[in-house]
């Protein structure tokens, strides 16, 4: 998709000064029509700069005991790295600390400044693995996508409608409890004010999936309309229903989409005609394993995914 550019309007001035060099009297100069709002294209999201946050990661990891879990040290260096991409990219972040287990938990939160704060289109992934290995595509793989659409709105210098927030939450796989921090957190107003909460976790399984959240019609289509633009059939996601960051919001009434590419279910022969890969085995065989590394992405489906995850932060928010 490439930027659609406006047709160039005459301005007050150059009317003016056409009126002055062909003599005329300038009585009032119209004021130059205002450009229609064009809806700004999402950029395509380079799949390896997201791979180069997956191998920053996987590093974080294997310096850190292997894991990036919950109340273990390459849980802050994984939020220390994301964080400091998005202070240099000129994102407002904050850190929301929590205890869970005896154990302190971070959620990052960085808001774009500018938009229609009263409308917030909300991203999130969770930056906790289990303890049990890196957790590359449960769930690296949303945090990395949700990272470089951040800063591909920077890059661009993306003046949105509305409000764009992202988030990197902690101890989900301890039970969401970072994002229901979160959301628990809010006033009833700041909860009404949020329009759209998008969530990714698992979005680069190797054996894939495409499946998209059903849980509310319009974001839904958003996603949909974006396979089929790309001629993939998608499927709505089940496997993970109410087992992700987006089910505190969801039961606080905020709209909620996503995207999931599977885990541990196995890809039917009906799935592996329409995506490729391996019927009769799990979408992620080394889901919650030591063998959830970078070597556990297909780069495909993380690609398209991610390009989707930039689709539906411009679609919704311009
Ligand atoms: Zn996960």
């Amino acid at each position: 998709m490439t930027l659609s550019v406006p047709g160039r309007l005459p301005t007050a001035l150059t009317v003016a000064a056409a009126a002055l060099l062909t003599g005329g009297t300038v009585a009032w100069a119209a004021p130059a029509p205002a450009t229609p709002r064009a809806a700004a294209a999402a950029p395509d999201i380079p799949v390896a700069n997201v791979k180069a946050h997956l191998a920053r990661l996987q590093s974080i990891a294997t310096a850190n005991g292997g894991n990036r879990a919950h109340g273990r040290s390459g849980n802050k260096a994984s939020l220390d790295y994301v964080k400091s991409k998005l202070d240099a990219a000129g994102f407002a972040t904050s850190v929301q600390q929590f205890t869970s287990s005896g154990r302190t938990g971070y959620n990052l939160v960085a808001d774009w400044p500018g938009g229609d704060t009263g409308h917030v289109v909300m991203t999130g992934a969770h930056l906790d693995s289990v303890s049990a290995g890196p957790g590359i595509n449960d769930d690296g793989s949303g945090s990395a996508a949700t990272l470089e659409t951040a800063l591909a709105v920077s890059r661009t210098g993306y003046h949105p409608a509305k409000h764009l927030r992202f988030a990197w939450w902690g101890a989900e796989e301890l039970g969401m409890v970072g994002s229901r921090t979160y959301v628990n957190g809010l006033s009833a107003a700041d909860r009404s004010k949020i329009t759209a909460y998008l969530n990714f976790d698992m979005i680069g399984s190797p054996n894939p999936g495409y499946f998209v959240y059903d849980d509310d019609p319009a974001l839904e289509k958003t996603f949909q309309d974006y396979f089929t633009g790309l001629g993939i059939a998608t499927e709505p996601e089940t496997e993970g229903d109410g087992r992700s960051d987006h089910a505190p919001f969801k039961n606080a009434g905020i709209p909620v989409g996503g995207l999931f590419s599977g885990a541990d279910y196995i890809k039917t022969a009906a799935q592996a005609t329409k995506w490729g890969g391996t019927s009769g085995r799990a979408f992620d065989r080394c889901y919650h394993q030591a063998c959830d590394t970078s070597a556990n992405i297909d780069d495909t489906a993380l690609d398209h995914d991610s390009d989707a995850v930039a689709y539906a932060v411009w679609t919704l928010s311009s």
